[in-house]
């Protein structure tokens, strides 16, 4: 067995009877159905080697980690000109906030809060027709994933679409600045199914490959955008991907990582490795509590973190 795989066994094997586990998300009511203590790591490593434990293959709920993904499509069609609808600065507010949305004439201060990323969803979707957007949303998760079986679970979207009234508020004030360029209900149908799309562990630690290999695809060695495209999308998460829990993330892990409210979080080894890790329990900023403490382990015992070992 590799020093990998071992640390991998270690640590889910040490996740397993923790007795903080957080609070799993229940402001979206099919949320809260999820068990607590499912709990699954997954690191893939320049070679393609792939190191899993736990429940590795359960698809999950990835909701804000689907914001990565956005983000390197917008750009991917707007490039640079993105930045004037929304900014590159972390918020130190929490994952849903409104009141920096006012000062600062309605562009959201990074891609990965909610408004941020409703604003990006709003670009991609640019007068398409909302299936069309959430059709190219889903084919790029599949294809960076390199498996077609990934998909949009309607249940969690239906039920974030019932009761998101915060999400709702966040469209309708940018609305009104002119930010939102769309119809309001169309974007947020599109952003509530992105969040809705459920992976496990190791399809969202494929997904991730490009972030960590400088852009490219490791496997097929094509690119899936540039290195320096990717080396930005990887700033943008250490800065802002764990939205007011940012700084202590960089401080304990050291790596870029974005997570969700489903508890999965996706984190990169610059040059060296992909991980995916989902425990459903949440801290108080919104992010996956086992899931930040397990990095912090990974990030410890393989000396990954970007600032040293
Ligand atoms: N769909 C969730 C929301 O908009 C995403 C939040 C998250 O995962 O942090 O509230």
């Amino acid at each position: 067995m590799s020093k990998l795989e071992t640390v991998v066994n270690e640590i889910v094997a040490e996740m397993r009877d923790m007795p903080q586990r957080g609070e799993v998300a229940s402001y979206i009511p099919e949320l809260a159905r999820v068990d607590p203590k499912a709990f699954g790591l997954v690191v893939i490593d320049a070679e393609g080697k792939v190191a899993a434990a736990g429940d590795a293959d359960t698809p999950f709920s990835i909701q804000s980690i689907s914001k990565v993904f956005t983000l390197t499509l917008a750009l991917g069609k707007f490039g640079d000109r993105l930045w004037q609808r929304v900014g590159r600065e972390p918020s130190g507010s929490r994952f849903n906030s409104i009141v920096q949305l006012e000062y600062e004439k309605g562009i959201p201060r990074n891609p990965f809060i909610n408004a941020g990323a409703i604003a990006v969803t709003d670009a991609i979707l640019g007068g398409h027709q909302p299936r069309e957007a959430l059709g190219e949303i889903l084919r790029f998760m599949q294809y960076v994933a390199a498996d077609d079986t990934i998909y949009i679970d309607d249940k969690v979207a239906a039920s974030e679409q019932r009761t998101g009234f915060g999400n709702i508020a966040l469209a309708n004030y940018m609305k009104s600045f002119g930010v939102i360029e769309g119809p309001v209900d169309y974007t947020l149908g599109v952003y509530f199914h992105h969040c809705a799309i459920a992976m496990s562990c190791r399809q969202l630690a494929m997904a991730a490959r490009y972030l960590a290999h400088f852009g490219n695809d490791p496997t097929t060695v094509l690119p899936v955008v540039t290195p320096e495209r990717a080396r930005r999308i990887n700033a943008l998460m250490l800065t802002c991907g764990h939205y007011d829990g940012s700084g202590e993330f960089a401080y304990r892990v050291g790596l870029p990582g974005k997570s969700g409210v489903g508890g999965g979080i996706m984190a990169i080894v610059p040059g060296k490795a992909s991980i995916a890790v989902w425990s459903p329990g949440l801290d108080a900023s919104g992010n996956s509590q086992l899931g930040q403490l397990a990095l912090e382990r990974l990030s410890k015992r393989m000396e990954w973190s970007i600032f040293g070992a």
